[in-house]
């Protein structure tokens, strides 16, 4: 043993010499006693020191239960709820015993605090004074960023042994909720993989600093983000958080993180999203910030505040809690993670998971002595947060959103389930009602107008607590900072002006700049400037199941009528195609069961399926939304199309394959997994080396995610590109979307014959530039934010939209520099914006759509020439009577006139089969929704059109 030992040093010391003496000192953490002796140090448990290791999800549990069992009297461990791997989510309430034996009595008093209605100001005060503040301290929601989850044992083991005075302040003035895991699943995957390959080798060459496509614990487990998540609310994981949240009610949140190679904390960079009231929020984090550089000074430690993290997108593990009036503020912190046990700085230090452990712990347990100094004004400022919000109702303009369900019914419910998670209060009227004042979703700043809105509308009033919430994510457009706009218009003239080759300037930009939930979503919605009275019935969760349920009426003799009224419509008909019955769809107005139905609904006649049939419609009609008639004779009424009409055709059975590899987005992938999932819809991941060795022989469907156009190239190769031509042409349905579709629009692809606006074979570009051949077909790619080429170099910011890369490659091309006489020809990448495109009502692939324009997200510079030879099913209009943007940042001079007369999804008939392309994806983050129905159409209708 001990040979062993001594030989590792010595072979570690030849290797590491220089470096050594380079690592930061090594931090201690037990000089903050005395500690109460019954209480074990986690390494008591976990058998190896702090940072030499990593610690599993299971060994945490016995940590901290071993921890909870021998001091009871600071500790409880609450479970919130389970992962989709089936771990459970822990909130661990440390506080002083006195607390811990009323701990109900005070989550009930503060939760009185978020009531301004029945809560007086007076009261607020007393609660102010007698209750402690609740602190959330929540761990490792990027389950590889490492450091932040050993630190949360190192603060639970110091709030719950240390008899030190400052630590005992903390205990009196606070209840810290320790979430001990936000994504137990990402991490699991990492630190297992990590342990299993790591030497603790510095060199960011190393194996153990490129985490494999499969493992990325950066997601969970549908690879989604789970700091993107707190608006549509989609993932388990936010779900339990957020419902212990809504029971806790904190005053401050930190969320640790650990991904740029330098330790940041609040103050926050521009932009601010400007619903957070000022100046409160900013005196907030000044007073946190301030404390933790003294902290880190006292130290040593460098850091940094503002620079890149801003506070403007609303669905952060951040800014959700400071839209409910909490303090939220994100910790990075400069090791573990992508840089292990050790990493080498560019100026070759070494960055060590122990000395970011260090950091975190610092500014935890700093963060919580000020809150616990501060603990009376914080408890009133949240108390005010809301007490403003509904004084300053008066003033607001916005006074009311109606959400109308008739274009989804389900969709509009899963909507209005969203915000009654967050205690958001919603009518559904009983009659009619009206507004003069007001405005529709598709414009941006619409004028005013009379409408009247039919009973079960849904109502959100602005004249309640959450107003400030509501208005963050339901309002239609959020304004940026002037100041953070014109600086990157700024940039981006200069970036016009520098010639090919220079390398260009980046942009401030974090994530999307669009997201009002409406528009998201695709659901037709107004907001009013009025508010008369209106008979309503509370929205309650039986309200919400009753609304997402769908019924049939009666036991068909002949067939089942089922229109196409929801997007769960299209999901429930793939399901049963995939279960052999035989269903079969209208392309011409039907005429059944005594009325007219539009081209586009589903037809399940009774002879031509088992028996079985009648209860599976039932059973599926009701859980999916979907209403159904029973048709008794078939014999139509008028027009030339009945149940048993030639243009009633059958559907095939979708067999669907997924490419599942080192090319494709994580995210990308992991939403289309998701939605497929949670419709119960079968498909096969599979890798590109599959695909090339015939893997698709028994598929009629693939679809390429969004992922890197170059990556796709090489790992396809032209041998495999053909393998997908032929696969094609003998009848297959190809689905690709964003880097995906660009992947097929390469020249030397070709599964598309349309071109990227701005790219060298794109024959309407500008013709000042026809000399200059440039390498690669590629309009400028999607927003360098986090695209890193270094791939040993973690991503600049964890905030960052699409900063995900397996290896750091940009998922699209590389850039090319436009020179001057090229300005404005090529589009420049938009940071995620909504647009307004035009929808062809006459192909099958927007069956189910009755609206002539939808709102549609674009997140990159990928604009697509309309196809000459197929169908263009979604377009941006070339001579549009209002602008093309509804909501976000656009490039002036640049976006709209690009985006004209381009196709943000084209269906192309080759030989037998179809190329489908979508310019985004169909499920950004399970957030935008509104091209469900054609990304479905375009699997269920496969090898029929
Ligand atoms: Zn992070």
């Amino acid at each position: 043993m001990k040979t062993k030992i001594l030989l590792a040093v010595f072979l570690g010391l030849a290797f590491v010499q220089f470096s050594l003496s380079q690592t930061e000192e090594k931090f201690d953490f037990y000089t903050r006693g005395e500690y109460r002796a019954n209480v074990p140090r986690p390494q008591s448990i976990l058998r190896f020191d702090v940072g030499d290791f990593h610690t599993t999800y299971a060994q945490m549990e016995k940590v901290v239960d071993e921890i909870a069992k021998a001091a009871p009297d600071r500790v409880k461990i609450y479970d919130i709820g389970m992962t989709n791997e089936h771990r459970m989510q822990h909130l661990v309430a440390i506080s002083a015993p006195e607390n811990i034996a009323r701990i109900d009595e005070i989550r009930t008093q503060t939760a009185r605090l978020t009531d301004p209605r029945t809560t007086s100001a007076s009261e607020a005060n007393t609660i102010a004074q007698n209750t402690p503040a609740i602190a959330w301290m929540a761990y490792t929601i990027h389950g590889n960023e490492s450091a932040s989850f050993e630190t949360m044992m190192q603060v639970i083991y110091q709030l719950a042994a240390s008899n030190e005075p400052a630590t005992l302040d903390i205990l009196k003035n606070t209840i810290t909720l320790v979430l001990v895991g936000e994504n137990p699943d990402g991490h699991e995957r990492f630190v297992t993989w990590y342990n299993s390959v790591a030497t603790g080798n510095a060199d960011r060459n190393a194996i153990e600093h490129r985490e494999p496509w499969s493992i990325q614990g950066r997601f969970n487990h549908y690879r989604f983000n789970l700091n993107r998540d707190t608006l549509a609310v989609t993932q388990k994981e936010t779900q339990n958080m957020m419902k212990a949240y809504m029971e806790w009610n904190p005053q401050l949140a930190v969320d640790h993180h650990g991904q740029p190679s330098q330790y940041f904390f609040p103050p926050v960079a521009l932009p601010i999203n400007p619903n957070l009231p000022q100046p409160m929020t900013n005196r907030w984090l000044d007073i946190y910030g301030r404390a933790n550089a003294k902290a880190f000074d006292a130290n040593k430690w460098d850091y940094y505040v503002r620079d890149v993290f801003d506070a403007f997108y609303p669905g952060y593990w951040d800014m959700y809690p400071s839209l409910n009036g909490a303090i939220g503020m994100t910790y990075e912190t400069d090791g573990g993670g992508s840089k292990g046990l050790r990493w080498t700085r560019d100026d070759g230090s070494i960055a060590t998971l122990r000395s970011a452990i260090a950091k975190h712990y610092v500014a935890s347990m700093t963060t919580l002595e000020q809150t616990a100094k501060t603990k009376v004004e914080r408890i009133k400022d949240f108390y005010g947060f809301r007490a403003n919000a509904v004084n300053e109702y008066a003033k607001s303009k916005m006074k009311r959103v109606v959400i109308l369900p008739q274009d989804d019914r389900v969709k509009a419910a899963e909507l209005i389930e969203v915000l009654r998670r967050s205690n958001i209060e919603v009518k559904a009227a009983t009659s009619p009602f009206s507004s003069n004042s007001a405005h529709g979703y598709m414009e941006r700043n619409s004028k005013s107008v009379s409408k009247t809105f039919p009973a079960g509308s849904y109502i959100i009033d602005l004249n309640q607590p959450q107003r400030i919430l509501i208005k963050a994510i339901l309002e239609q457009d959020t304004p940026q900072d002037k100041a953070f706009v014109d600086d990157n218009m700024a940039r981006f003239n200069r970036n016009q002006r520098r010639g090919k080759g220079q390398a260009k300037e980046d942009y401030g930009f974090y994530d999307i700049t669009a997201w009002s939930m409406p528009l998201a979503y695709g659901v037709e919605a107004f907001w009013t400037e009025d508010a008369a009275n209106v008979a309503g019935t509370a929205v309650t969760d039986d309200y919400i199941a009753n609304a997402k349920r769908g019924t049939v009426n009666g036991r068909a003799q002949i067939a089942y009528i089922i229109p196409y009224e929801t997007d769960s419509t299209s999901a429930m008909m793939i399901k049963l195609v995939q279960q052999d019955f035989r269903i079969a769809v209208a392309t011409r107005t039907l005429n059944a069961a005594g009325r007219n139905w539009p081209a586009g609904t589903f037809v399940v006649r009774v002879t031509r399926n088992a028996d079985t049939i009648h209860d599976v419609i039932t059973k599926l009609s009701r859980e999916m939304g979907v209403n159904v008639t029973a048709a008794n004779t078939g014999f139509s009424e008028e027009g030339d199309t009945g149940v048993g009409g030639e243009a009633v055709r059958s559907l095939q059975a979708p067999k669907i394959a997924i490419v599942a590899d080192e090319a494709v987005d994580q995210e990308s992938y992991g939403s289309i997994w998701w939605t497929f999932d949670r419709y119960g819809i079968n498909f096969t991941p599979m890798n590109i080396n599959a695909i090339r060795g015939g893997g698709l022989r028994n598929y009629n469907v693939l679809i390429v995610p969004d992922g890197s156009a170059s990556r796709y190239f090489s790992l396809f190769g032209s041998a495999g590109v053909t393998t997908l031509k032929e696969w094609v042409s003998n009848g297959g349905t190809l689905i690709t979307a964003r880097g995906g579709s660009v992947f097929a629009a390469l020249k030397d692809v070709g599964l598309t014959t349309s071109k990227l606006v701005g790219s060298e074979d794109d024959e309407q570009k500008g013709k000042a530039d026809d000399e200059k051949k440039q390498p690669e077909a590629a309009a400028s790619p999607t927003p360098k934010m986090g695209d890193k080429n270094q791939p040993a170099e973690p991503e600049p910011s964890p905030l960052m939209l699409k900063s995900d890369k397996a290896d750091g490659i940009s998922p699209g091309l590389p850039p090319i520099a436009s020179p001057s006489a090229n300005a404005n020809k090529v589009p420049e990448a938009l940071p995620g914006s909504i647009m307004r495109a035009t929808v062809d009502r006459t192909t099958y692939l927007t069956y189910g759509l009755e609206q002539d324009e939808i709102p549609v997200l674009l997140a990159s510079g990928y604009f697509f020439r309309y196809s000459k030879e197929g169908t263009n099913a979604l377009v941006f209009d070339a001579t549009p009577k209002r602008p093309l943007t509804i909501s976000g940042f656009v490039w002036e001079g640049n976006t709209e006139n690009l985006l004209k007369g381009t196709a943000y999804v084209i269906d192309e008939a080759t030989g037998g089969g179809h190329v489908v392309l979508f310019a985004e994806d169909p499920f950004f983050r399970g957030l935008t929704r509104s091209t469900t129905r054609p990304f479905f159409n375009s699997v269920l209708f496969s090898g029929v059109f």
